[in-house]
């Protein structure tokens, strides 16, 4: 029977919960377990497609074309495993299928409550993979003593009932800020996260408890005291430089054998060696490599997370430390003041994105990649600003430009595919998921993945136009990857620079740190000269 491990928060936001529930996963997975990770969000939206970058941080895409939370990127980096729509749960989904229900008599004239009606359809949905897997191990957004978190807290509750709690474990992660002026750590907000949870009736069984400074052995006693946790289960989650540094530091704090002791399941030895190799080529990195990330969203970047991570999963690879220019394309830096802006950078990046915002600072900032030979990784909306580019400055289509952000243009060089035209619902309708396609004989692209056949993970509306394939070869580009039905133009590049290519998709999503993506890893080597 799957064991099920739960993560829940305390305290504040954003401390962590999606690598801390990774680094289990990975750790358990070490074992040679079969590990799975779910995310269930409290709010109220279908999924995280329709929400904005700037509040929401990247939408990651599932093989499947699940558009999910950021923390399922950060499981599969840490797990290596591909993860399905299964693994993204939101409570806005939840709802809607209990409302379809109802209105499909499912409920036989009951009255429709959020106990047990949400609390069932929520269990089923983290029950659901349970036959696959030794150990199923489910995140619950949002902190604690949230409105919206209730039913999924409730629905935790209920399954140690239903499971037995050799069955269940509850985590709770938490935070021990130091105060300065005390000059010590307050365990407080640790203990009033604990009472919350008990209250409504789940004793945390873990605490993984966040903080800036290490733990004494009575703070350890103190935080067990008032949580009614066992000293041996406080675990001190202490700051690291590194994110993928935390599963060691579990490690070594005992967690695996904490949890294989609580479920009785055998404390297997842990393999972490490609692990290591990558945090050994880290701490070995000499030099620095200065990428610049052109984008809208470069104050918020939670926005472009798997770029980043992809861009310094490639760095490391190569044994160089990353520093990351962020660009602010809405600026639309002109001549001197844009080469100056980039007069220290190795390479550029331009990222995903959407909306008429920045447009024009991209496509300048293309143009000066061009015409100076500066590496170049254009991504779905960068690669867009790329074939605009070359459309205006080299076949002469002045006003070239996506329909995307002006429709009545002359050049329309990138539009809409035609299923996209008559779209009443924007939620889930764009190019979603993995697709395959074909690269071309001798191109950067095949080179650089040493493959005919790729599949890569798309999310948007609009395509390459085929009627401008033969003027922007002309241009003197290759459209060097096409759909396997040849009707969809998916990368393209310009071979008289030493690395200047664009992608329809994005591979930033299958970058691990132990297998960096080879379109990231060519940029870095371009990058460097090397
Ligand atoms: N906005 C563009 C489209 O919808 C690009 C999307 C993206 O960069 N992911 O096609």
């Amino acid at each position: 029977m799957a064991k099920y491990i739960f993560v829940m928060g305390g305290v504040l936001s954003s401390l962590g919960k999606g690598i801390a529930t990774a680094s289990i996963g990975l750790l358990l997975k070490s074992m040679g377990y079969k590990v799975v990770l779910q995310k269930f969000d409290p709010y109220l939206n279908v999924d995280p497609g329709t929400m904005s970058p700037f509040q929401h941080g990247e939408v990651f895409v599932t093989d499947d074309g699940a558009e999910t939370d950021l923390d399922l990127g950060h499981y599969e980096r840490f797990v290596d495993e591909a993860l399905s729509s299964a693994s993204s749960c939101s409570a806005g989904q939840i709802y809607e299928s209990v409302i379809t229900n109802e209105r499909k008599g499912v409920y036989l004239g009951k009255t429709v409550q959020v106990i047990p009606h949400v609390t069932n359809e929520i269990k089923s949905r983290i029950t659901r993979l349970a036959d696959q897997y030794d150990f199923i191990i489910t995140e619950i957004g949002g902190t604690v003593g949230d409105i919206e978190s209730l039913p999924f807290l409730e629905a935790v509750r209920q399954l140690r009932l239903d499971l037995g709690i050799q069955n269940t474990l509850n985590i709770l992660l938490t935070y021990v800020p130091y105060i300065k002026t005390a000059g010590e750590l307050k365990t407080k907000p640790s203990q009033h996260s604990a009472y919350k949870l008990r209250e409504i009736g789940i004793q945390p069984d873990i605490l993984l408890c966040r903080s800036e400074k290490s733990f004494e052995d009575e703070i350890y006693g103190k935080i067990a005291l008032f949580t009614n946790v066992p000293k041996s289960n406080v675990i001190n989650a202490i700051d690291v430089e590194c994110v993928y540094e935390i599963p060691l530091i579990y490690q070594k704090a005992g967690l695996p054998q904490i949890i294989c002791q609580h479920f009785a399941c055998e404390e297997r030895v842990i393999n972490l060696h490609d692990w290591q190799v990558f945090l050994d080529n880290k701490t070995r990195s000499e030099g620095d490599v200065t990428i610049a990330v052109c984008g809208k969203y470069v104050r918020h970047q939670d926005a472009y997370k798997s770029v980043v991570e992809a861009l310094t999963h490639a760095a490391i690879g190569l044994r160089k430390r990353l520093i990351i220019k962020w660009v602010d394309s809405e600026r639309n830096l002109q001549g001197d003041e844009l080469s100056r802006e980039l007069s220290e950078i190795d390479g550029i990046l331009i990222p995903g994105g959407f909306g008429v915002r920045g447009i024009e600072g991209k496509i300048t900032i293309a143009q000066y990649a061009r015409e100076n030979n500066i590496p170049l990784l254009g991504i779905c909306l960068g690669m867009h600003v790329m074939a605009i580019e070359c459309a205006r400055n080299l076949c002469g289509f002045d006003d070239a430009n996506s329909t995307e952000f002006d429709d009545m243009n002359a050049h329309p060089v990138i539009h809409l595919m035609e299923d996209q035209r008559y779209i009443d619902f924007v939620g889930a309708s764009m190019r979603l998921g993995a697709y395959q396609c074909k690269l071309e004989e001798d191109s950067l692209a095949i080179q650089s993945y040493g493959t005919e056949v790729i599949s890569e993970r798309h999310r948007h509306r609009y395509e390459f136009n085929n009627e401008y394939r033969d003027a922007i070869r002309n241009a003197g580009f290759k459209l060097s990857g096409v759909s396997m039905n040849d009707l969809l133009v998916e990368v393209i590049e310009y071979p008289h620079n030493d690395y200047y290519i664009g992608v329809q998709f994005h591979p930033e999503f299958k970058s691990r740190p132990n297998r960096p993506h080879p379109l990231f890893t060519k940029l870095i080597q371009a990058s460097l000269k090397v």
